[in-house]
């Protein structure tokens, strides 16, 4: 995330400064969540003793535990295939669930990953398990995009790395305006994905057109 701030004194306008991203979130303390998880439910007004809910709490804090500790590394190979380049690579129909931070709601990504490989090509499962690793935290999907889309330049060793992702919010379906056919589309190009009209156009062809109708 970066944040525009107005610098008037320097004369030179707003200053973009990066903030850095939040960390990865740590192990989980199970027992404590399992014991706040009983206290939400008294403060809805739930007496969490009964039929029904007796076995909530520990099964609603297993699946926090789980849901942030996916896949925390991203294994997978890279591949050296000398006579490969000036190739489009395209991964797409990835879905993953992650967690809007704003409202703790569950949003749906569908991530569409392409790149230029120079040499070496990544193992096609890998790009699955960077996806998985960024959707299991609390998220917003322009942060995820640009998270993933540096991850495989990283790894790559190139900018030549463009991102595709759509995603439908329950924050914007099950409440708030309750649009629920609202997509937010997000794509982060670099590299010659961002230089290259022509290239940016067949990535986003591929990307889109294998998810049926935009
Ligand atoms: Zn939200």
């Amino acid at each position: 995330m970066t944040k525009a701030v107005y610098c008037p004194a320097s004369g030179q306008g707003p200053v973009v400064r990066p903030q850095p991203d939040p960390v990865a979130p740590g192990p989980v303390d199970i027992e404590r969540v399992t014991e706040l998880i009983g206290q939400l439910l008294v403060a809805f007004g739930e007496d969490p003793g009964r039929e029904g809910l007796a076995e909530t709490p520990p099964r609603v804090a297993a699946w926090w535990n789980s849901f942030l500790s996916a896949e925390l590394s991203a294994r997978g190979a890279c591949f050296t295939e000398a006579r490969l380049s000036n190739q489009l690579v395209v991964v797409s129909g990835m879905s993953v669930w992650s967690l809007c931070e704003h409202h703790l709601l569950p949003m749906n990504l569908e991530v569409a990953i392409g790149y230029l490989p120079d040499g070496e090509m990544m193992g096609l499962s890998k790009f699955g398990r960077i996806a998985l690793r960024y959707a299991g935290r609390l998220q917003v999907q322009e942060r995820f995009t640009r998270q993933v889309t540096e991850e495989i330049g990283g790894l790559i060793g190139s900018k030549d790395v463009a991102v595709a992702v759509r995603g439908t919010h329950l924050c914007m379906s099950m409440r708030g305006v309750r649009m629920e056919a609202a997509r937010t589309t997000t794509l982060q190009a670099s590299g010659r994905f961002q230089d290259d009209p022509v290239l940016s156009q067949q990535f986003l062809v591929l990307a889109m057109g294998q998810r049926g109708a935009a």
